[in-house]
């Protein structure tokens, strides 16, 4: 007899809870060698070691802010340089904004440290003490479901659990899936299943102890199944499927193309920096270059910053004036960008701009766009600086950053 409507819906709703997803092991022996690993084998990492030494719940939430999106290799020289300028929560709460971007420029995502500024200034002027749950953590602007179970976990052992995507790749090769990871129903079934595996003696540790096997050891290509500390009871390591387990992530919309102009204003050996308005539609609030958005036929769009007529004005004269020294380009969320880069000689177009001279350029400009710009700048200009210094008779050679904005 075939199944009726309703056992199919019935059926279907039960695939799509995954409610046919368990544990196939006894939990107890798997959460006590992966802890021990981890105890054994964890990186030194700067936000460890600062925990481990002070207690203090700051310089968790700090590192995990800072490693939303963001590679390890990143965040560690602007956690330093963060922490050394905002060594707590009060001195961070009464930062400007404008230094705040300063001190994580080169992470992208702004916004988030926009939310954190929010939340510390929230914290501060309450004068209350840290929230110490998830739901505390929660609560919180900018807070998300992973940031408040890492932080409560880790600072104030609240038993919540973290799944992240090393976390999502583990489970599947555990449990031999071999389905997309983030897959909405298997996400919600791995954050039942992972409160299951939780340590709750030692949230914060246990938490970190699954990132980490999947960050170091059951990493997407080749894992290291042989120095795995729970590969007794891995169905994947078991039939040698790990290459098959999961299978590729779901993929959201494609990318969005966006054409843009970046145009670097100069005046003698000075380049102007301009503040990127709030409702600018990428890197709003920056310290930038002028940056103008265009259709694929090159005309500057209404919305590239707030459509004031002086950007077009700005835009005709880099047409007749501007120096285009190449282009690049750079992914901001879902968008590939391709910027065309210009130097402009002598003009403002009436923007407030901040003059400085080469040599501090760099370490005022926030967003990588702008320092991919300012690294081709560089280069092009540098490399025109060395011709014409061989090709002029007795020429000695120039001093970088002197001659580079000389004309
Ligand atoms: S045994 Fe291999 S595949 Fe299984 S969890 Fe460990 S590292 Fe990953």
């Amino acid at each position: 007899m075939s199944p009726s409507f309703e056992q199919k819906a019935k059926h279907r709703l039960r695939v799509e809870k995954r409610e046919d997803l368990c544990w196939p092991f006894a939990l107890s022996a798997p959460r006590k060698a992966l802890l021990a690993w981890y105890l054994r084998h964890r990186r030194a990492l700067p936000w460890r070691l600062l925990w481990a030494e002070t207690k203090d719940p700051f310089v968790v939430w700090v590192s995990e802010i800072m490693l939303q999106q963001t590679v390890i290799k990143a965040v560690i020289p602007v956690y330093a340089r963060f922490l050394q300028l905002f060594p707590d929560l009060r001195t961070f709460a009464a930062a400007s904004e404008q230094d705040v971007r300063q001190a994580v420029r080169g992470l992208g995502y702004y916004r988030r440290f926009a939310f954190m500024h929010k939340a510390a200034q929230q914290l501060a002027s309450s004068g209350s003490d840290w929230p110490t749950t998830f739901a505390g953590w929660r609560a919180l602007p900018g807070v998300g479901d992973y940031t408040a179970s890492a932080v409560s976990s880790i600072a104030f052992n609240e038993p919540a659990a973290v799944v992240d995507g090393n976390v999502e790749r583990v489970f599947c090769r555990l449990l031999d899936l071999r389905e997309p990871p983030n897959a909405p129903a298997l996400k919600r079934a791995f954050q039942v299943m992972a409160k299951e595996l939780l340590d709750e003696k030692n949230p914060g540790d246990f938490n970190q102890a699954l990132m980490e096997l999947g960050q170091t050891v059951c990493t997407v290509s080749q894992p290291g199944c042989k120095a795995c500390p729970i590969k007794s009871v891995c169905l994947a390591y078991a039939r040698d499927s790990q290459s098959l387990a999961p299978a590729a992530k779901l993929k959201g919309p494609p990318p969005m193309s966006v054409r843009m102009k970046l145009i670097l204003l100069r005046q003698g050996n000075m380049i102007g920096l301009v503040e990127r308005p709030k409702q600018a539609r990428f890197l709003g609030s920056t310290a930038g270059f002028v940056t103008l958005l265009e259709t694929a036929d090159g005309e500057v769009l209404g919305d590239g910053w707030s459509g004031a007529p002086v950007h077009a004005k700005l835009h005709k004269l880099s047409l007749k004036k501007g120096e285009i020294l190449g282009s690049i380009r750079h992914s901001i969320t879902h968008h590939r960008i391709q910027a065309e880069v210009q130097l402009v000689d002598g003009e403002t177009a009436g923007l407030p701009v901040t003059w400085l001279a080469a040599v501090d350029v760099e370490r005022h400009l926030i967003s990588n766009l702008d320092r991919k710009a300012w690294t081709l700048t560089r280069s092009i200009l540098s490399h025109k600086d060395t011709k014409r210094d061989k090709s002029s008779p007795g020429a000695r050679k120039s001093k970088p950053n002197v001659a580079l904005f000389a004309d």
